[in-house]
């Protein structure tokens, strides 16, 4: 079994922003979900992982490797689709392909094109291969992200931030990619989006303001709040009437306002039970008004 373990990870950046405080991860194979709200410090954590940025302490090792020292040894076994993939439009996807292979040190011409051509195919772009990529559309760019990720064959690929801004069928279609990746490598996908990770990911961790708020499985973490979580539809001028309830998400429903709390015991007033979801899990982890 393949392990990342990062301990104790820190990073202020000079404008004094601690982005990390003492990150603890472990991450095996599979899909790991690292959900938090913007700001959270998941980008600073992936660009470390990545070896694209150094910590100011704190060690992450793979496999027993330091990488932080080692970076070369990481970058070999890596595959990054970053936040913001683009590329000059005016080339083919092909031609992009055939250039991040040759990057990635696939030395035979033949290999270069076997390897493009199996991983257009597996993201499904085989047939736009001869299209310039300034005419596809966002979910394709990503796709041809995730097949420039699998060159090389990494063993860990991370992906930041993938479905913003995909429409629900490039975004379903995006999932079931990963979700035949994640199989056997260590894929982490951070994000914002708590249905990517619950869509998706086996084990998670949610971080805010730089710490790790908790880390579990997205059924253990339900589990944990069964029975805890109750709802009501009210109406939106009388929030102040429950403001000593611990509410951990209201948001607009049939022009009301429908609050989720979270109570060990029956809170009576016309409050139903909830089957919770991961969403309730996220809100009750952080507040409400830190989510983004
Ligand atoms: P996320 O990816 O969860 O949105 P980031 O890692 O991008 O979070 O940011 C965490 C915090 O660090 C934020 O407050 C952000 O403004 C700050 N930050 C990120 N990058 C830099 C940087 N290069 N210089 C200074 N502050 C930064």
């Amino acid at each position: 079994m393949k392990e990342l373990i990062i301990s104790n990870l820190s990073k202020t950046y000079s404008s004094g922003v601690q982005a990390l405080k003492n990150i603890d991860l472990t991450i095996r194979t599979g899909m790991f979900g690292l959900l938090g709200p913007n700001g959270a410090g998941k980008s600073t954590l992936m660009r470390t992982i990545a070896t694209l940025q150094d910590p100011d302490s704190g060690s992450i090792t793979y496999n027993g490797m330091d990488i932080i020292k080692e970076k070369h040894e990481l970058r070999k076994v890596l595959g990054l689709l970053p936040q913001e993939f683009d590329f000059y439009p005016r080339i083919t996807a092909w031609e992009m392909m055939m250039h991040f292979a040759a990057l990635k040190g696939i030395r035979s011409a033949r290999d270069r094109k076997e390897a493009v051509e199996q991983f257009l195919k597996i993201v499904n772009l085989y047939s736009d291969k001869s299209r310039k990529i300034g005419g596809f559309s966002g979910g394709m760019k990503q796709r041809l992200g995730i097949a420039q990720a699998l060159l090389g064959n990494p063993e860990i690929i991370i992906v930041d931030e993938p479905t913003a801004g995909l429409d629900p069928k490039e975004r379903h279609h995006f999932h079931n990619i990963l979700s035949e990746i994640g199989q056997e490598k260590i894929v982490i996908l951070s994000t914002h989006i708590v249905d990517d990770v619950s869509e998706l990911c086996s084990s998670m961790a949610i971080i805010n303001k730089g710490e790790v708020k908790m880390t579990s499985n997205p059924l253990g973490a339900i589990e944990h709040i069964k029975g805890k979580i109750w709802r009501k539809l009210i109406e939106k001028n009388t929030i102040d009437q429950y403001r000593e309830l611990n509410i951990i998400s209201n948001r607009l429903f049939t022009g009301k306002l429908m609050i989720h709390i979270i109570s060990e015991t029956d809170p009576g007033n016309d409050f139903s039970p909830v089957d919770p979801n991961l969403e309730d899990v996220y809100f009750s982890t952080i507040p409400h008004n830190e989510v983004i």
